[in-house]
């Protein structure tokens, strides 16, 4: 405290001034009281949310069930103004199996793939020894840098978070947040939160990327990668149900390789399964996507047409054989084979589908094995359709 030269006490003002700062301190501290209350509230109110998503995105039975809640369910709780996703798919294989699974990609424009790490986006080069895992990435919104990973990106997109979906230390994909709100990611944010969430989307995903993987294995010919016998048997019962209901008939085509045992003797074994694969991809060319093409066994297909009568039926089954006689298959530079088929053909036509679903199939695969039958007592390399009486 400073005196006067009179020696007395400085006049009040002091005194004021200081019991002002003091009421000015304690109206921040309040005010900051009261800020870090609603931060905590808010945060809790956001961890309640986060909980009820865990549980839903954990419960999610496949795949669109488990991208669908994502997209829906995390920009609401997590008050995000876009979240896209990006999955690392080498080889096509998850959106081989997804496609092959009926799962419609058209349905999530923000669900990315990628074939290499590389285009992920995150900064790979911080990784070190200590930290083999990138962290998020967070910062601005970047029009040019950010086009592939937030394609549709909203008007007035500001800061973003591209976080890593690690399994077992490997990178799998990110999972990428935006905000109208250029605070909401900055470099200086704690990531734990974010992080946490992703790794329980990471598992997520896996998990139901394997299941689906698991279930498409159960229902293809891993020779040819056509369906199997399984699962042409349950599409068929669906599939005479539905026509029953919808009242258009469905036809189905048995198709066996001519002479195929000459082809195994005379190329080998790896030889003939190449006849297969190539015979396999021959048929399915002429097919419509809706139409099921599997490998019963052996060297015999069956095509299951749906909204098909006997008669368009029959003309597809003669472009296929046409198609597989009518250029050699070939096997290596020097060597090239020729290869026929032959094939029976039925068709359930509307109003037959009345009765049990399970002895319907029995009967039309039957009729079909009959008529192809046929075809082989008749010279082979051709398709028969009736049964002259
Ligand atoms: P046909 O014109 O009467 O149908 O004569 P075919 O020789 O084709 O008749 P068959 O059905 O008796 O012979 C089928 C042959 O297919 C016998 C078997 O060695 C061969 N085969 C079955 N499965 C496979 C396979 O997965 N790969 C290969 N390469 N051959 C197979
Ligand atoms: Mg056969
Ligand atoms: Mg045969």
């Amino acid at each position: 405290m400073t005196h006067t030269a009179t020696g007395k006490l400085p006049p009040d003002t002091d005194h004021a001034d200081a019991a002002h700062d003091l009421a000015a301190e304690n109206r921040a501290l309040r005010a900051r009281m009261a800020y870090l209350l609603e931060q905590a509230e808010r945060n809790h109110s956001i961890m309640t949310r986060h909980q009820a998503f865990d549980l839903e995105i954990v419960g999610a039975g496949n795949f669109p069930e488990l991208v669908g809640t994502i997209f829906r369910v995390l920009p609401v709780i997590s008050e995000l103004d876009s979240v896209t996703l990006t999955l690392i798919d080498e080889d096509a294989d998850i959106r081989t199996v997804m496609l092959k699974l009926d799962v419609v990609f058209e349905d999530f424009p923000d669900l990315i793939f990628v074939e290499t790490l590389d285009e992920l986006g995150l900064d790979l080069a911080r990784r070190t020894a200590y930290a083999p895992t990138p962290k998020p990435l967070l910062g601005m919104y970047d029009r040019l840098r950010h086009a592939s990973t937030f394609p549709h990106a909203p008007a007035g997109l500001q800061s973003v978070a591209v976080v890593p979906l690690l399994r077992n230390k490997r990178i799998i994909g990110s999972l990428n947040l935006g905000s109208c709100d250029p605070t909401r990611f900055t470099p200086s944010l704690g990531t734990d939160f974010i992080e946490h969430m992703a790794s329980i989307i990471a598992i997520c995903l896996e998990n139901v990327i394997s299941n689906e993987m698991l279930k498409y294995i159960g229902l293809t010919d891993s020779l040819t990668g056509v369906y199997n016998r399984r699962y042409i048997d349950r599409r068929l019962l669906e599939e005479i149900a539905r026509a029953r209901r919808q009242q258009y008939p469905i036809s189905f085509m048995y198709i066996d390789i001519d002479h195929f045992k000459r082809v195994n003797d005379t190329v080998g074994h790896g030889g003939g399964d190449e006849v297969l694969r190539e015979v396999a991809a021959r048929i399915k060319n002429e097919l419509r996507t809706s139409d099921a093409l599997a490998r019963f066994g052996g060297e015999e297909f069956v095509v299951l047409l749906i909204d098909a009568n006997l008669e368009s039926a029959a003309f597809v089954a003669e472009r296929i054989r046409a198609s597989v006689a009518g250029s050699m298959i070939t096997l290596s530079p020097e060597l090239q084979l020729s290869v026929t088929v032959s094939i029976g053909v039925a068709c359930l036509e509307v109003g037959m589908a009345e009765g049990d679903p399970e002895a319907i199939a029995r009967n039309l695969i039957e009729r079909a094995d009959g008529l192809l039958y046929d075809a082989k007592e008749n010279g082979r390399n051709r398709v028969i359709s009736y049964r002259a009486e």
